[in-house]
């Protein structure tokens, strides 16, 4: 079976997945969407209403902001893989438990091993705390290299974020900037934290109040 057929598959048990409480409070699960080949995958924070509604990743104005802002820095939907942390509307838009997200994790684990991508946008502070470390902050790890399980992951804010503050969309777009920078050009090792080897450049100090099990994440 080759890796369209397996990751439709996957999605097909996504969409009827009960393993956690947001199953009894969506109206469809989305299990992202995209090219299966891509070198660029996004892994953003949990669908949205509209995500929900349609069962699409990234259709509300939040990923309306992403797609319009990457086809700019000359990236297109079609060309790269997204998907979120939960694959299930969390009520009213509240951030994802931190038991959800470990019991969706298997989920994006499967997707990312299936797609294999060269590159990881993690979007906002959840993911970035799930795929690479809980004790990073998406306000300092953003526009940085991080290498883990021979990935780079390159977090940004979230659009979402940058649609409530001018400053932040300020510092979204200078996210997005610096991503077509880095996907330009050779990114020099001493750019990279190994997140493999315990290396750091530093940028990234462990936080004193990172979440506990069934605790909440932080969207900074
Ligand atoms: S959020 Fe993930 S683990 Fe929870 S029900 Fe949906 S697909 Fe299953």
């Amino acid at each position: 079976m080759n890796v369209d057929s397996l990751l439709a598959e996957l999605a097909d048990e996504i969409r009827v997945c009960p393993k956690c409480r947001l199953a009894q409070t969506r109206t469809n699960a989305v299990p992202g969407a995209g090219q299966t080949s891509a070198t660029l995958m996004f892994v953003g924070e949990g669908p949205g209403e509209q995500e929900d509604l349609s069962g699409e990743p990234f259709v509300g104005k939040s990923g309306q902001l992403l797609s319009r802002e990457l086809e700019k820095i000359g990236i297109s939907r079609g060309e790269i893989f997204i998907t979120n942390i939960v694959k299930c509307r969390p009520p009213q838009n509240r951030t994802p438990l931190t038991d959800e997200i470990a019991a969706c994790n298997d989920w994006l684990s499967a997707q990312i091993a299936l797609i294999d991508p060269k590159f990881i946008v993690p979007v906002g502070g959840p993911s970035l705390q799930t795929l690479i470390s809980k004790n990073l902050r998406i306000t300092k790890a953003r526009s940085n290299v991080f290498r883990k399980d021979g990935i780079l992951f390159i977090p940004i804010l979230h659009p979402s974020a940058a649609l409530r503050a001018p400053e932040t969309m300020k510092l979204f777009l200078e996210d997005l900037a610096n991503l077509k920078d880095f996907l330009s050009r050779e990114i020099a090792d001493d750019e990279i934290t190994d997140m493999d080897e315990g290396k750091s450049k530093g940028v990234c100090p462990p936080s004193q109040d990172a979440p506990e099990e069934g605790g909440n994440l932080s969207l900074f």
